[in-house]
């Protein structure tokens, strides 16, 4: 057990020398954040690479969540959620003043059921966000179909879904708004990072504002902003691995087949189906599913193990944001509203999922695992 242990994840690192080179590009310019010629450059390539219309660029992939929900013009009500997700979808909710209303979880997809969703509405509901979980798309057309009958807003939580396409068509097109995270931990970042994707000229502008304290120009402010804007070294360390990604995704999606290979006549471990259509995935994570009855030992048990074994996964996302304290008094948020959720929190662990593992670290899991 001397070997360095197996991490979950791995950041993509850029080139230092090119990082070098742009880093003295902008030492030259001292022009280091407040919409700089990298921030633009980075926000052109992203819209080109993910294939969106509008990007706008933010310093993580929070307070994208929050200032989606702040263009989108929200000022109270409910927003239908899922508690299958990381705690910053709930948090962007509540930070906004407003209800998060907690429904349940497609058992194969892991995310939001839209026949759930229909049946949470009330007269107070003003919002849908989902989350397409591990980068597997929602089912958008069904989700904007509730949408547009009850006219409400979808703000998709796109923090997992970083290049994801169906039928050539970005993910991030679906709703009024989505947002990305480029935190370290994802399979693209900006170190600490993230961006809104929308549909028009004007509510890209309308969001500019807003990241940049409300200010429209010198003298007039059209809201009461944050201050969330992407800094020029980020842009640059950003543009630097984009060129990155796409070699990135492919070792992912090396990973990912062995795995399934592996793993597909284990008893009791169940993964994500392979989606069914033309869907580019980002293998972003390989989430497993242990039913302790048939595998012999309990999720936490293999967690366990495996960390003894120097193999590092993550239970995620457990515990389900609805259980956290600040969350679990709202009445949606009981367990008993939330079954196939909370089974998914009870059985889930993420394998190492990044573009370093090799076939040896792949080997090792898998035989820790199936032995
Ligand atoms: C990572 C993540 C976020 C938050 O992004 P940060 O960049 O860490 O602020 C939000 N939602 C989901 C689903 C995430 O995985």
């Amino acid at each position: 057990m001397t070997d360095k242990p197996i991490t979950v994840t791995s950041p993509l690192l850029p080139d230092l020398n090119e990082l070098n080179q742009l880093l003295a590009i902008i030492w030259d310019s001292k022009y280091i954040t407040n919409n700089g010629h990298y921030h633009q450059e980075l926000e052109q390539a992203l819209a080109s690479y993910l294939k969106v219309p509008y990007i706008s660029l933010f310093t993580n992939g929070t307070l994208p969540l929050i200032t989606a929900l702040q263009a989108a013009g929200i000022k109270h009500g409910e927003v239908i959620t899922t508690p299958y997700s990381f705690v910053a979808t709930t948090h962007s909710i509540w930070w906004n003043g407003l209800t998060p209303v907690f429904v349940d979880v497609d058992p194969v997809t892991c995310n939001i059921d839209p026949q759930q969703i229909e049946q949470a509405i009330t007269d107070k509901t003003v919002a849908i966000m989902p989350v397409h979980c591990y980068g597997t798309p929602c089912d958008t057309v069904a989700i904007q179909k509730i949408a547009d009958r009850y006219h409400l807003k979808v703000i998709y939580d796109a923090a997992h879904a970083f290049g994801v396409e169906q039928n050539g068509i970005s993910i991030l097109t679906a709703g009024d708004f989505s947002t990305l995270s480029f935190h370290a931990t994802k399979v693209y970042n900006t170190i600490e990072g993230g961006a809104i994707v929308t549909h028009s000229a004007e509510m890209k502008q309308e969001i500019d504002y807003l990241k940049n304290f409300g200010f429209q120009n010198e003298t007039t402010v059209v809201g009461p902003g944050i201050n969330s804007k992407m800094d020029e070294i980020r842009a640059a360390y950003g543009l630097l691995n984009l060129k990155k990604v796409d070699k990135a995704i492919a070792k992912r999606k090396h990973v990912a087949q062995k795995y399934r290979l592996a793993l597909k006549d284990v008893p009791g471990i169940k993964m994500l189906p392979e989606p069914a259509g033309n869907v580019r995935l980002n293998y972003s994570y390989f989430p497993i599913f242990i039913d302790k009855k048939k595998y012999g030992i309990s999720r936490d048990e293999l967690y366990f193990k495996l960390k003894d074994h120097g193999i590092l996964g993550r239970r995620y996302f457990y515990p389900l944001i609805s259980s956290f304290k600040t969350y679990s008094s709202i009445p949606s948020a009981a367990s008993s509203n939330l079954p196939v959720a909370t089974e998914l929190a009870e059985t889930v662990i993420c394998l190492p999922m990044h573009h370093l593992l090799d076939d040896d670290d792949i080997e090792k899991i898998i035989n820790a695992i199936t032995r």
